[in-house]
């Protein structure tokens, strides 16, 4: 079999992210990212191999910078495309995988859209814009809500009234399912079980933050509720905070409800308790070498809050074969895995501090110390897991056409 390539999209509002992969190789063979559309800057960057380039994106259109992939994916693939890959944030309770785009499965995207309004219409656009340049192949999209389809109603139901949920789809959905997915699999393989096998707890903590609880490739539950703010403390998201929060502050200080979203989302996390100063964990780290109070103060609560995250999904397991670190934190962080897992104590869980100092660039390792469960730092590969999961739809839909008709 010829070795398969996938080009994977990721359509933000104002960017747009792709990565060719090939079936066979670990890195891609071409990736980018066009940045600042919808101005008259627009550029995109890209690079494949040592050559690293840019295109001017001048009248900033998505149609157009999705039209100028279209020679690079032709000087690099030198095979045509087996398929688009899209990444969706929000596919609400209609996806539980994998989806070959139709007419139908767009009207699933976009009635999710008012659950993620900031990225579902961004990412309509961008299944719009390449299906027009790359016609004539399968489209498929793959959704950062999926992974945590199988979590028990226990898990995904808030405390709220019947109807918000039935008529409404308020309940918990978690996002980040493909990195917890990618790397929950690579746990298994790296400790030698069954494939795919393990009671994991994952931490991917990178601008956003989320932790998960999976059981033999499911996610029994996560810290990311309704939208991705719930859960952990994030670059400059709060994460949790008392659901009585808007309401005094409307009350108290007048604020209204764009006032307080924007805060909870841009202006808190890390960035919110360094006093300002960063949302960047290596800033915060360097500073509190330095003694600044307030990135102390982050550290801190972004690693005791992720613990006790873990902690507490540590319910959904039957045991724990592993604890995972990934995403830009969780990967290069020593200091956040060392003072996370110190409040981890209670679970036997320890760090061999030179397992954790090993410089990070490294694949992926254990760090644990003595008798402890495993603490694992893996590398995410979101883009794999996308690429993995389209040619794995299209195998599929050629031995069941049936069943995928229906
Ligand atoms: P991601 O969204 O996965 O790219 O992760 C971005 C986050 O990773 C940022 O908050 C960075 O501060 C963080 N990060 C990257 N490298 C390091 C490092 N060496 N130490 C601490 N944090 C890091």
């Amino acid at each position: 079999m010829t070795d398969r390539l996938v080009l994977v999209i990721n359509c933000g509002s104002s960017s747009l992210k792709f990565a060719l992969r090939s079936e066979s190789e670990q890195k891609p063979l071409l990736s980018g990212l066009a940045e600042r559309l919808g101005t008259a800057d627009g550029v995109m960057n890209w690079k494949a191999g040592d050559i690293r380039e840019h295109v001017a994106i001048t009248d900033g259109k998505h149609s157009t910078a999705m039209a100028s992939l279209l020679p690079l994916i032709e000087r690099f693939a030198h095979r045509p495309l087996t398929a688009v890959g899209h990444r969706v944030v929000h596919g609400g309770e209609h996806f539980t995988g994998a989806s070959l785009i139709d007419d139908e499965v767009l009207a699933a995207i976009e009635d999710s859209a008012p659950l993620a309004p900031l990225h579902n219409p961004a990412q309509l656009t961008g299944i719009s814009e390449a299906r027009q340049v790359f016609t004539d192949i399968p489209h498929i999209a793959i959704f950062d809500t999926a992974f945590h389809q199988s979590m028990p109603p226990h898990a995904y139901r808030y405390a709220l009234p019947e109807a918000l949920y039935s008529q409404h789809g308020v309940r918990r959905y978690g996002f980040h399912g493909t990195s917890h997915r990618f790397v929950s699999t690579q746990a298994s393989l790296l400790m030698g079980l069954e494939p795919g096998h393990g009671a994991w707890l994952t931490a991917h903590l990178g601008n956003g933050c989320s932790t998960c609880a999976v059981l033999d490739g499911k996610s029994l539950d996560t810290s990311m509720g309704m939208t991705p703010l719930e859960g952990l403390v994030m670059g400059t998201r709060s994460g949790d905070v008392d659901p009585n929060l808007h309401s005094h502050l409307a009350r108290t200080l007048g604020w209204g409800l764009e006032r307080i979203d924007n805060m909870l989302n841009r202006e808190s996390g890390l960035l919110g308790l360094s006093e300002g100063l960063s949302n960047d964990m290596r800033t915060l780290v360097a500073a509190r070498a330095e003694g600044h109070a307030g990135a102390s103060l982050a550290v801190e609560v972004f690693c005791y809050r992720l613990a006790r995250s873990l902690a507490g999904l540590a319910v959904a397991l039957p045991r724990i074969d592993g604890v995972i670190f990934t995403g830009g934190i969780g990967e290069n962080s020593p200091l956040v895995r060392e003072l996370t897992v110190r409040h981890l104590a209670l679970f036997g869980l320890a760090i061999d501090p030179a397992a954790n100092a090993t410089p990070p660039g490294n694949p992926a390792r254990q760090i644990q110390a003595g008798n402890s469960p495993a603490i694992l730092v893996i590398p995410t590969d979101e883009e794999r897991q996308i690429t993995e999961e389209c040619l794995a739809l299209l195998d599929l839909a050629a031995t069941q056409p049936v069943e995928q008709e229906a």
